[in-house]
């Protein structure tokens, strides 16, 4: 028998537009995730499993070959660092873009402004890149909350319409960068379970030029 492969994805936007990409690679799970309460998905093939879990946690699956390939969005993958990890293709889904926001009435803050974000690592290498000096504060969520009441002056999150921000008074100042979701592929199984994993990534890339 085969090693299995295994492919990590988060449930949502990302599991919903990576399933036709999935399907064009022959790969369709047997049980749906949003209903489902199985951590571990059968597919149509007996040797490729989908494990769903949270976007955040995808890399690092990924990294220590828990999983051989895995989706997730550029903003984690920038956060996590991409250590182990190939990133061979741009999936052009779930597109949006990291931006600094802050208060629609709000002056520019003179000083060492605090910086409220998930995205801690990104956010201090942006800022320390452009040489200003600032607090950064970890959240969990719901970012948009921090600068109503105070906690700071700024936040950095992802934005697709805007309309988040815009329903909380906040307005986008700066763009970090753009974002999609990356198919990325742990080191080891490039090379171990090449011929497989080039057969998946070719016709998901046939997939995503169509
Ligand atoms: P928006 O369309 O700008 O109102 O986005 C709504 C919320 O969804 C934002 O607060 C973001 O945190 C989140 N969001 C938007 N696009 C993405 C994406 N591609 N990946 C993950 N989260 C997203």
């Amino acid at each position: 028998m085969t090693a299995p492969l295994t492919i990590a994805l988060s449930k949502g936007r990302i599991f919903k537009e990576t399933l036709p990409l999935l399907a064009a690679a022959g790969i369709v799970p047997v049980d749906d995730p949003e209903t489902s309460r199985k951590l571990i998905l059968d597919t149509g093939q007996p040797d490729v499993k989908l494990v769903v879990i949270r976007a955040a946690d995808v890399p690092t699956y990924v990294q220590y070959g828990a999983a051989d390939l895995g989706v997730t969005g550029k903003d984690v993958l920038l956060e996590h660092g991409g250590e182990g990890l190939y990133e061979p293709l741009d999936l052009r889904i779930a597109r949006c873009r990291l931006m600094v926001a802050g208060r629609a009435d709000q002056p520019p803050k003179p000083g060492r402004p605090r910086i409220a974000t998930k995205y801690i690592n990104t956010t201090r290498r942006y800022y320390a890149g452009q040489g200003r000096q600032v607090e950064v504060i970890k959240l969990y969520g719901s970012m948009e909350l921090a600068p109503l009441v105070g906690l700071a002056d700024y936040i950095v999150d992802v934005v697709d319409t805007g309309n988040t921000l815009k329903a909380n008074g906040l307005v986008p100042l700066e763009h970090i960068a753009d974002i999609s979701s990356r198919l990325i592929v742990n080191k080891a199984a490039m090379k171990m379970k090449h011929a497989r994993i080039k057969t998946v990534m070719e016709r998901m890339a046939t997939a995503v030029g169509a």
